[in-house]
């Protein structure tokens, strides 16, 4: 079942010292439970097409159809310094009307699995860099959504626990069967999370490739699959692609 389709979407800002071509005719599907990565050149208008998914701002051309609701986590935390922890991550769904057992269960069982529930009375200023990008995306994940857009949402996290942080999220986002697309430089995370890759040129920025990742990564040993000789083919096809955008 198709959850976004994007057709020949383009995207124009006009500004006081001119017009900036960002995105040039955009094509795109995805399947309900697909998981896919967007690579390219910083400035290639990879949070504004997220931005046009989200229906933040629209497109100068083309067309883009969302079946189900859009969960987005923006590439800065967008945390309130005034709300506690628990606070800002009830915001989601005090805004929805959903704050409900069930939905507050679930998320005390993310916190506890993020390693975060005895900081819930703690201010987001007291918190480290990495602390509070996983405290952005409990908040994203607590109101269900079914399509979720996360933009850059690992780049604050050391190598480490970017691993097994972007490891657990790839197990949820299956076992939940959702929806995602995710923006992110590091292409060793796309190959290991995604099914598909889209790769972008510089602006003005079209789809310069798109990879299926046929290969199933062992998730049990991120770090074993990461060193496999099939995921060394991806990463060096999609690394020089990078490199040619320069
Ligand atoms: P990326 O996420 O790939 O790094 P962005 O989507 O943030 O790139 O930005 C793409 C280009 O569009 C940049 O040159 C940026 O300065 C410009 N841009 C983004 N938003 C606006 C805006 N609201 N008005 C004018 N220019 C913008
Ligand atoms: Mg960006």
């Amino acid at each position: 079942m198709k959850k976004l389709e994007m057709k020949n979407v383009s995207k124009t800002f006009y500004t006081e010292i001119g017009a900036l071509d960002v995105l040039e005719d955009i094509t795109f599907n995805l399947n309900e439970g697909e998981i896919i990565a967007i690579v390219g050149p910083s400035g290639s208008g990879k949070s504004t097409l997220l931005n046009i998914i989200s229906k933040l701002i629209e497109p100068t051309e083309g067309e883009i159809y969302v079946d189900g609701e859009i969960g987005y986590m923006f590439q800065r935390d967008h945390l309130f310094n005034w709300r506690t922890v628990w606070k800002n991550i009830m915001l989601g769904l005090e805004i929805k009307k959903e704050k409900n057992q069930e939905n507050i269960d679930k998320t005390k069982e993310l916190l506890t699995k993020y390693g975060l529930i005895d900081f819930i009375n703690s201010y987001p200023q007291e918190l480290s860099g990495g602390m509070r990008q996983r405290i952005a995306l409990i908040r994203t994940l607590a109101t269900n959504p079914q399509v979720l857009l996360l933009d850059e949402p690992f780049s604050a996290l050391d190598y480490q626990t970017r691993i097994s942080v972007s490891n657990d999220v790839c197990n949820i986002i299956k076992n939940e069967k959702k929806t995602l697309i995710i923006v992110t430089h590091d292409i060793s995370e796309a190959i290991s999370m995604c099914n598909k890759i889209i790769v972008m040129s510089k602006r003005p920025s079209t789809i310069k490739k798109t990879y299926n990742i046929d290969y199933d990564f062992d998730r049990t040993n991120p770090i074993k699959s990461r060193s496999s000789k099939e995921f060394m083919e991806y990463y060096e096809k999609i690394w020089e692609d990078l490199n040619d955008e320069k």
